[in-house]
Formats: structure tokens, sequence, C-alpha cells
């Protein structure tokens, strides 16, 4: 049987840059004000700040939306203004879907379309950009390169459509709790 003492186990110090094994490419960075964000295969990189006014804030969603686009229980994302973001390779690989039946049909007849930004090679999903979002695009913790950063900089300061939460799942420690909308309350 497997040896699963915590003695055995290595402990990494997150509060320092740290890079792990996360796809092919291992050419992703941090500088005290920006990172990257990678897809899982390296054709798509981005770079974005860590801060504002660039760096909008980061934040989870439980939204029935979420569930199916990360095929997961909840989104972990970021929102940055779009003059702040940088493809600095693979814009041309990135493929668009979208569609308007969103979660956020608030005002009838007002244009709901989200869009996902995904790599066309792996599907990595690097941002979503939205009708009621105009001037961002959410992007996702989990491609950014600097796990750190996933501790730290870019730790959810609030978590949204908490109805659509699963049981099993706790409230998110030091976020403020949203039933529904955050994004445009905050
Ligand atoms: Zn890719
Ligand atoms: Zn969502």
């Amino acid at each position: 049987m497997a040896d699963n003492t915590a003695t055995t186990r290595t402990v990494v110090d997150k509060s320092k840059s740290y890079f792990p094994l996360a796809g092919l490419a291992n050419d992703g960075w941090s500088t005290d004000d920006e990172a990257t964000a990678t897809c899982f295969c390296g054709a798509v990189q981005l770079s974005f700040p860590t801060h504002g006014p660039g760096f909008v804030g980061s934040f989870i969603c439980n939204c029935s939306d979420c569930h199916k686009l990360t095929a997961s229980m909840h989104a972990t994302n970021f929102t940055i203004v779009d003059t702040h973001l940088k493809h600095l390779r693979g814009r041309e690989n990135l493929k668009t879907w979208g569609q308007s039946q969103t979660i956020f049909v608030k005002t009838p007849g007002a244009d709901n379309t989200m869009t996902n930004y995904f790599c066309s090679t792996c599907g990595s999903l690097m941002y979503r950009v939205g009708a009621a979002f105009p001037g961002v695009s959410i992007l996702r913790v989990g491609s950014v390169d600097d796990f750190a950063l996933h501790e730290t900089k870019l730790r959810p300061t609030m978590e949204q459509f908490t109805k659509d939460r699963v049981s099993w799942k706790l409230p998110t420690e030091g976020a403020t709790q949203f039933e529904e909308d955050g994004l445009h309350k905050q």
C-alpha cells in the first residue's frame, strides 16, 4: 500500500512563485505586476496585471452555466480590463462559441450573449466575454501558471450564485457571498 503519512509529503511554500508540472508549456512567469495564463497544450498564452487598475477582482461562480462549462461544480474566475489583457501567443488558435440563454438574462430585449474563447487544440477555456460585461474579459484562475497566485493575489474575494452551490461544498472562506449575481453589485 502507498504510504500516505504526512511526513512523506513535500510541503510547498506557496508564498513564493510555484510552477508545478501543469500541461506542456514550461515558460509561464510572474512579476510583481503581471503574470501569464497558458492553456493545457501551451499553444495559447496570455498575460495580465495582478493588481489594479487592469485587475478588477477574483470570484467563485456556482451558477448552472459554470457547472456545464467547467464540467465541475464551480468556476474560479478573475476579471481583467480588455485594454490590459495581452495575447502573448496563439490568439489565432482561439476558437469562440457563444449563446444568449445565460443566467444573466435580466433585461428583456437586452443582448445577454456570453462567448467562450478556448484553445482549438486542447479545448482549455481561456476567458469569457459577455454583452452584460462590456470592456472586460473573465479569465480562469486555474490557467494561471504561477500557482502561488492562486493562494495570494488571485484568491477569490467574492462568491456568487450560492443558490446553485451543491450542498456538499462549503462557502469560500473570506469571500463575500451573493445568492445570485454578485458581479454587478460590488
Ligand atoms: Zn491548448
Ligand atoms: Zn457562473
